[in-house]
């Protein structure tokens, strides 16, 4: 049997839905494999790619960002190209992929947020931190929200990366926000916020919280606020202080010292304070309106299902707030005709194969990033994740375990979403918003203003296209 490697007249073709890190860095493998020619067509339902690096990263991260010159090099690659605004399941579909390409490999996220599932959720003012960090980012499908930032005292719950983000973000001064890319409506309404007091609220100890040391740590340098940890929450039970004592997690070390200088820190009577508290779930949130006050339960840690698990106790403690953000993890959501596991809200697979209900294996799927391991990781995680499902791809490939295609030329797809009137977006279209984008900006000391809405950044490129043509 020969191996199936492709050839530059014949080269394995793969689509990849979705346009984030983890898209890229699958990309970028395949398009630099020594021993096979692979075409990658990236799809992404958004005008614009990068994912989470364009609508997740705070916009008081711009280092992070950097990261896109390296995602700009791969899309530079002759055997590349990128279609914006087309949305997998509608413009395109699985048959239409599986007719057009050697393999697919879903990027597509974790687009949603996790539940706590306790009464109130659902009251205004109660608000998932993905739907706040996407509008502040100026995703287009978030851009019309709305957060009541009247309120003096907000409680962010979770304690995680996001969560973090999400409170520095409250606490910005205007002027710091102004440095940033964050959206323009968003600068506004942050810079009339009458909050004063970000609460951030921890299930288990300040030994587990998730938090990287290096975000953690800058919550003590904000311009405009204090943050505050009564010394008695950093009292530590036998498990935990044993987990410290191990040394198994630096991290968690570091924190716990981190967090200790923040309990010796004297205040300086900046305008806006950021309290943690550790060992508390909510149980229920509390008002008529709107949300009014979160009625909690006080934990412990215990060993349970995992180890140190956050056991509740009879003890309750209620704290009046005007705004939630749940800020408790991300999502997957089901793509169609894309096998899912609800429970793990991710594409089920082994190593990046896409298995299905009966733990076979389908023939030309894979997945990578937060859709195959869930939502876990920072964007360099994604490289070793995308570097796995990339080698079993070629793998595959080479015994011939793949779709087989009925047209795999390279203009089958353009031609095909252009008989269905799709107004897809190139590489360069994007790299022509990009510019605008930075445009607008520099016109008034910002590092970029976004384009917030798809029509929008339709109606640039038609302006832009029509004064090209002579
Ligand atoms: P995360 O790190 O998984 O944190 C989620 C937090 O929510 C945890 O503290 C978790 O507590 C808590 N939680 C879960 N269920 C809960 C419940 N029912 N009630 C109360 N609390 C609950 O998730 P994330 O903050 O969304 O971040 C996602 C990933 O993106 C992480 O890997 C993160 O590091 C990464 N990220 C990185 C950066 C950066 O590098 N700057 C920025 C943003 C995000 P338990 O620990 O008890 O489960």
């Amino acid at each position: 049997m020969q191996y199936f490697t492709g050839t530059p007249d014949n080269p394995i073709r793969v689509a990849i839905i979705g346009s984030g890190p983890s898209a890229f860095y699958a990309a970028e493998f395949l398009l630099s494999a020594s021993d096979a020619v692979v075409e990658v067509d990236m799809f992404e339902r958004l005008p614009t790619p990068f994912g989470l690096v364009r609508g997740g990263v705070a916009p008081d991260h711009p280092k992070i960002k950097t990261v896109t010159r390296a995602f700009e090099r791969t899309a530079q690659h002759e055997r590349f190209r990128f279609f914006g605004n087309v949305t997998f399941g509608r413009d395109l579909t699985h048959g239409d992929i599986a007719a057009h390409y050697h393999a697919v490999i879903y990027a597509t996220g974790a687009q949603t947020d996790r539940r706590l599932g306790i009464p109130g959720e659902d009251l205004p003012n109660s608000h998932a931190a993905t739907e706040f960090v996407a509008w502040y980012n100026g995703h287009p499908d978030y851009a019309h929200l709305s957060f009541d930032l009247s309120q003096e005292r907000v409680a962010v719950i979770g304690n995680g990366n996001v969560a973090v983000d999400v409170a520095r973000i409250l606490a910005r001064t205007p002027d710091e926000l102004r440095q940033t890319d964050i959206a323009d409506y968003a600068l506004e309404a942050l810079a009339q916020s009458n909050v004063r007091e970000i609460l951030i609220l921890g299930r288990r100890g300040p030994a587990q919280a998730k938090f990287t040391s290096l975000e953690l740590k800058e919550l003590g340098n904000l311009a405009g606020a204090d943050v505050f940890i009564d010394p008695r929450e950093l009292e530590l039970d036998p498990l935990s202080a044993e987990y410290l004592r191990s040394g198994e997690s630096r991290t968690a070390v570091r924190n716990y010292e981190i967090f200790q200088e923040f309990a010796r820190s004297r205040p300086l009577a900046k305008p806006r304070r950021i309290i943690m508290r550790f060992l508390l779930s909510p149980v229920e949130f509390v008002g008529t309106d709107r949300v009014e006050a979160i009625r909690m339960v006080k934990n412990e840690i215990c060993e349970r299902e995992h180890f140190m698990s956050p056991c509740p106790t009879e003890e309750y403690e209620t704290v009046p707030v005007g705004l939630v953000f749940r800020s408790i993890g991300y999502q997957g959501v089901p793509l169609p005709g894309v096998p899912f596991d609800d429970r793990q809200g991710i594409i089920p697979n082994k190593r990046g194969r896409v298995i299905n209900e009966h733990g076979e294996r389908m023939r030309g799927e894979y997945a990578v990033g937060w859709i195959k391991r869930g939502a876990i990781g920072i964007i360099g995680s994604n490289k070793p994740d995308a570097q796995e499902t990339v080698e079993y791809l070629l793998r595959d490939m080479a015994f011939h375990q793949h779709f087989c295609p009925a047209n795999s030329s390279r203009e089958a797809i353009p031609d095909l979403l252009q008989r269905r009137g799709i107004r897809y977006v190139t590489y360069e279209d994007w790299q022509l918003l990009d510019r605008l984008e930075t445009e607008r900006g520099e016109t008034v000391g910002r590092p970029r203003i976004k384009l917030t809405s798809v029509a929008e950044m339709l109606n640039a490129l038609e302006t832009a296209r029509q004064a090209a043509t002579p």
